[in-house]
């Protein structure tokens, strides 16, 4: 579904250079938990951003389903980002003056769709908490909501940054285990951007970037059951 090939990313401050991204190839399936896994500065944002078409490669391909994003006119762009991405943040995103439930549909833009709204909610497990507004919920439940209102959106690919970040770490397997079941059960490829290298082990395929390089990329056959 999608394809890195030979992707550079380099950052001009004034007269300097910054290569964020040194020929990186990867490929992501249909139905795919990846983990992109590195430490600081090593080019996750970069590749996430490249992915999500918030930001664009230097040089190299980026195909989507055959579709050359690199390419695509602005207008393109935002038709991708709004169509076929979702987006899930470490800080959640969510609108303080709206409760779970109306965070999830006015974000899938499903206002007059209530159940639409209510099944999102419900598939992460928080339909006893949907009248509740977000200062009233806990960091893992405002990340469930936040999860249920990317996923509402149908995306083809959901992006996390960091999603686990500021959880801890019970919490932040259940977040895991949330987004893997959503990339098993329907079309969806969720690709991850960590630095917590324990996460590894809990995803289909484990890119790893140092210094804007890929490392290694690791398909795991079986994985460790979450729940
Ligand atoms: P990570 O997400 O792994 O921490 P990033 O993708 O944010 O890494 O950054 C990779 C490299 O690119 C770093 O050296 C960073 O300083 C640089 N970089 C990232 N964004 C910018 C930018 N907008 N302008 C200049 N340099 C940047
Ligand atoms: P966690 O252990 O995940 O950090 P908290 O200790 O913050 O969670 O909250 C425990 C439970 O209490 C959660 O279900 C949360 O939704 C609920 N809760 C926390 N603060 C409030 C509040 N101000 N009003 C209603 N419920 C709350």
């Amino acid at each position: 579904m999608i394809q890195f090939k030979n992707i550079n990313k380099i950052y001009k401050i004034g007269d300097q250079e910054v290569k964020a991204l040194k020929n990186v190839n990867f490929e992501i399936e249909k139905g795919e938990f990846t983990v992109i896994l590195g430490p600081s500065g090593s080019g996750k944002s970069t590749a996430l951003n490249i992915l999500g078409g918030i930001d664009k490669a230097t040089s190299g391909q980026f195909l989507f389903d055959e579709l050359e994003i690199n390419s695509l006119t602005e207008a393109k762009l935002s038709d991708y980002r709004r169509d076929i991405v979702g987006f899930v943040f470490q800080f959640y995103n969510l609108i303080p003056s709206l409760t779970a439930v109306e965070n999830v549909g006015i974000a899938a833009q499903l206002t007059g769709n209530q159940s639409l709204a209510n099944a999102y909610i419900e598939k992460v497990g928080l339909s006893h908490r949907k009248h509740n507004f977000p200062a009233q919920l806990s960091g893992g439940e405002m990340q469930r909501v936040s999860i249920a209102r990317a996923l509402a959106k149908k995306p083809k690919l959901l992006l996390c940054d960091e999603p686990t970040g500021a959880l801890d770490s019970v919490t932040g397997l259940k977040i895991i285990d949330i987004l893997r079941k959503a990339s098993e059960s329907s079309e969806t490829a969720v690709v991850m951007v960590t630095h917590n290298a324990e996460f590894a082990k809990l995803a289909h395929k484990v890119i790893r970037l140092h210094d804007g390089e890929v490392a290694s990329i690791e398909t795991n056959k079986t994985l460790a059951n979450l729940s």
